[in-house]
């Protein structure tokens, strides 16, 4: 058998009490206090979907008890009953969000019975909601985790790999396969690339900002480092102005440098006699300005709104390596650090990023 929704209510009118529960024991389990001390103490025995309370009492008002019990019990319904002249009352309490529905008195049965209806049924979506909402954290919990697992799981033979394919370039005797070797080398680092992208959107995603001391050059020289840029036939000026120490996120600045350095190298123009990369950044007490201006082939106007979506990729970029993930998860680095990104691109003439994050700085010391 379906258990009785439990509803309190108090009032210091004795009468009222009985009429109350005569009234709606058989479909309810129906509590009652006259007064908000053995109110208080119903509360600490009991979960109350519907809690009722009578304005009009010594001591406590109706009001004040209804407020109380929003600590210990805040997904309860309340229900005020009233007269005319606490009209004032009841709106302030409504805007404060104390009660959802007020009955006036003398209440009749009929009202009474269908503001009840009316609280348990917004009981139970509420309850609904948050059961829904626990399942679904749970469920983005797991999909974290599976993520997390899979991309390290594929990350590390992928490794290997790459070390075992590096060992043909030495050993002798394998000139006809080389080429193989080659191809297989720029898939499999392409596959590489893209699972570390995973594993940096849900560390994005998922890990706390932290606020430390960053080493501007050092970070950014070890991110051109960590892409070969010296090896590249590109001319490529760096530019740092630093007036302030820099405090920030320094995971997160890496998954920008590296991702939008990589993409202006990726996107060089083949039929440019003189490829270049220029960075600017320029850091003050207040913010990080980030620059980055390449003279590459460039991006169509109808596609800049859409460069940052996730898995975005334009007609252009088609032909290069690449999997539409890197930008979206710039985007949202630079999101969980309270900065913005700007782009400013024409097709065959090169794209310039702009970034601006707050230093810190001003903020921690
Ligand atoms: P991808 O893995 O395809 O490079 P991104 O999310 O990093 O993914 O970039 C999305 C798209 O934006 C790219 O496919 C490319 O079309 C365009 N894009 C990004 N950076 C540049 C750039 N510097 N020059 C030209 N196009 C760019």
């Amino acid at each position: 058998m379906k258990e009785k929704v439990k509803i309190l209510y108090i009032d210091d009118e004795k009468q009222n009490l009985t009429s109350f529960k005569s009234n709606f024991k058989t479909e309810y389990n129906v509590f009652t206090a006259n007064n908000a001390a053995d109110g208080f103490k119903l509360l600490m025995e009991h979960e109350f979907p519907v809690i009722i309370a009578d304005q009009r009492m010594p001591l406590v008002s109706g009001v004040e008890f209804l407020e109380q019990s929003m600590i210990d019990h805040p997904d309860s319904i309340r229900l005020l009953i009233t007269g005319y002249s606490d009209i004032n009352t009841v709106v302030e309490a409504i805007n404060r969000g104390q009660i959802s529905k007020y009955i006036q008195k003398p209440w009749d049965i009929e009202k009474l019975s269908m503001a009840i209806d009316h609280c348990i049924t917004l009981y139970n979506s509420k309850s609904e909601l948050k059961q829904k909402n626990i399942e679904l954290q749970v469920a983005n919990e797991e999909l974290n985790k599976f993520i997390y697992s899979i991309s390290h799981d594929i990350r590390s033979p992928l490794t290997s790999i790459l070390g075992i394919i590096n060992l043909t370039q030495i050993m002798p005797g394998l000139n006809e396969a080389k080429p193989y070797f080659d191809m297989i080398n720029e898939r499999v680092t392409h596959l590489d690339s893209f699972v570390k992208k995973l594993i940096d959107y849900y560390k994005n995603n998922r890990s706390e900002e932290i606020n430390e001391l960053i080493d501007i050059e050092k970070l950014i020289k070890g991110t051109m480092s960590f892409l070969n840029i010296e090896e590249k036939n590109i001319d490529f000026k760096l530019n740092i102005m630093q007036t302030s120490s820099f405090y920030g996120d320094p995971y997160r600045l890496g998954i920008v440098f590296e991702n939008l350095i990589s993409n202006s190298v990726k996107y060089q123009d083949p039929e440019k006699t003189k490829p270049t990369i220029e960075i600017d950044l320029n850091i003050s007490p207040q913010k990080l300005e980030l620059k980055i201006s390449d003279n590459g082939i460039g991006i169509e106007e109808k596609h800049l709104n859409s460069i940052f979506k996730l898995f975005y990729r334009t007609e252009d970029s088609l032909k290069k390596t690449g999997s539409g993930i890197g930008l979206y998860i710039v985007k949202e680095a630079i999101k969980h650090m309270g900065g913005q990104i700007t782009v400013l691109s024409e097709i065959n003439l090169g794209t310039v990023f702009t970034v601006i994050l707050p230093n810190k700085l001003i903020n921690e010391k």
